[in-house]
């Protein structure tokens, strides 16, 4: 695990050159799903502080057994109505709003001890691809409807895009999440500083496109066991 870390944080670097990003501008976050929480441990004693997770059940019993460590902990998965409560008062960040009768529903579960969530909405540019995120259409009504809701912090936009192999066409695909900040923070008066874009196959073209988050499982824990299935142990 640790040559792959330093591969990728070399990748990191490299690409922020390549973008004429700030060095340090781009935040790693490691994508634990299916890896069981010696992985994590493992990681975490390697330096890395941020993991992220799809499912409450499977976050749940990993954040138990790694209570000793100050881990920063990132949902990235869809969210039911029904886990609000649990997500809002146990992650740092939510990376998936797409809805504002979520939004309503994590703020009022935030407890009142911890700093605001930061959220970032889950853009769908690819209509056709995927179902997941807000459309162009809906997303001026979301920001307006989350001004009222102090306990969250909207920090940015997410997008999983449909997958490509040109780094190329990854690249122009990405720019189109940093443009959409880019008109959002002019037309609502926003002050948007994350873009959570880039995953173990494309994050190299995501950080050049102006990526402040990338989002790396496979990259950092290798290939991942049988997709959905965890075995606590
Ligand atoms: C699984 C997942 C990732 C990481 O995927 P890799 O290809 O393993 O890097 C990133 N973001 C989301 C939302 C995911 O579900």
């Amino acid at each position: 695990m640790q040559s792959r870390i330093e591969h990728v944080k070399q990748q990191i670097r490299q690409a922020e050159l390549a973008g004429g990003r700030t060095p340090g501008s781009v935040q790693l976050v490691a994508v634990s799903k299916s890896h069981n929480r010696d992985a994590i441990r493992q990681a975490y004693q390697i330096g890395l502080r941020d993991f992220a997770e799809n499912y409450w059940q499977e976050a749940q019993s990993k954040m138990q057994a790694l209570a000793d460590l100050d881990i920063h902990w990132h949902f990235i998965g869809p969210i039911q109505s029904n886990k609000t409560k649990s997500i809002a008062q146990h992650f740092h960040w939510v990376h998936t709003v797409t809805r504002s009768k979520i939004a309503a529903l994590l703020d009022a579960a935030r407890p009142n001890h911890l700093p605001p969530l930061n959220i970032c909405l889950q853009v769908n540019l690819d209509a056709e691809a995927t179902k997941q995120g807000v459309s162009l259409d809906e997303i001026g009504a979301l920001i307006t409807s989350l001004s009222p809701l102090k306990r969250l912090q909207l920090r940015g936009l997410m997008m999983i895009p449909k997958p490509l192999e040109d780094e190329e066409a990854q690249y122009q695909s990405f720019l189109r999440l940093t443009t959409l900040q880019h008109t959002l923070n002019t037309r609502y008066h926003l002050t948007l500083d994350c873009l959570s874009m880039g995953m173990s196959h494309d994050y190299p073209a995501a950080i050049r496109a102006g990526s402040t988050l990338v989002r790396l499982g496979s990259a950092i824990f290798g290939e991942r066991p049988v997709q959905g299935v965890y075995h606590d142990h």
